[in-house]
């Protein structure tokens, strides 16, 4: 067996089995794919919409894809028809593009709104305050091509895990108190997607239930 079907299946193996894993397979070729979904591989996450969807039609068709990166709003129309969950919504207006693009093809798209709590001031995402006060505004409810069903985040990239730590504990709250005030009747909020190669298992600690797993699987990759 080739490292990646090797590697998935020992990761697939330390997380606990109630708690879903997503391949972060961008930037890595079709091959590598291909030996982890010999492995019993089901779930990719990319971050461009062009590669995601050239791979795509290399594998097969069982794939669920997970769109994990930072979305344009003017792409959305290419993975909307077949997108299992897009991870990083993270403006309103991108949840709109979705919705839009998700009733034209008679979908709801199951998506994650992006909290930003790392310290780095690049990376996307809303604060905690622009999701409370986004989630108020109730817009949202009527964008019904789009389904909203949990929060992701990254957080800082450090070796610091008691920050890391602290970041993933505020997204447990936060989410509490959204689930609590928005979602109480709507089983499909429940999504707590945070933990990489280096975090994941601080963030299983801390009550994630979806880690996605790059590097722990593929290696390195090639910017
Ligand atoms: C690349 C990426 C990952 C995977 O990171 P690794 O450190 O390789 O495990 C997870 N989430 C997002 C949003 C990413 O862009």
């Amino acid at each position: 067996m080739t490292d990646a079907g090797r590697n998935w299946l020992e990761v697939r193996r330390e997380v606990p089995a109630d708690i879903g894993l997503v391949a972060v397979s961008k930037f890595h070729p079709v091959s590598a794919l291909l030996a982890a979904y010999d492995a019993g591989c089901r779930t990719f996450g990319e971050s461009r919409v062009q590669e995601l969807c050239a791979k795509r039609d290399q594998l097969p068709a069982d794939v669920e894809w997970h769109f994990i990166g930072h979305l344009q709003p003017n792409k959305v129309k290419y993975i909307a028809p077949f997108v299992s969950l897009i991870h990083a919504v993270d403006t309103p207006k991108l949840l709109a593009e979705i919705s839009k693009r998700g009733k034209q093809c008679g979908r709801r798209v199951p998506c994650l709104l992006q909290v930003h709590v790392a310290r780095e001031e690049t990376k996307f995402g809303f604060s905690p305050e622009e999701l409370l006060a986004f989630l108020a505004t109730e817009t949202w409810r009527e964008q019904d091509g789009a389904s909203i069903e949990g929060l992701m985040c990254m957080a800082s990239n450090t070796d610091d895990m008691a920050q890391v730590e602290a970041e993933f504990k505020q997204v447990v709250r936060l989410f509490d108190e959204v689930k609590g005030q928005y979602f109480a009747d709507n089983p499909a909020f429940r999504l707590r997607s945070y933990g990489m190669s280096h975090d994941w298992p601080v963030a299983v600690a801390c009550g994630s239930n979806l880690v996605r797993i790059g590097t722990r699987i593929f290696g390195e990759r090639e910017y």
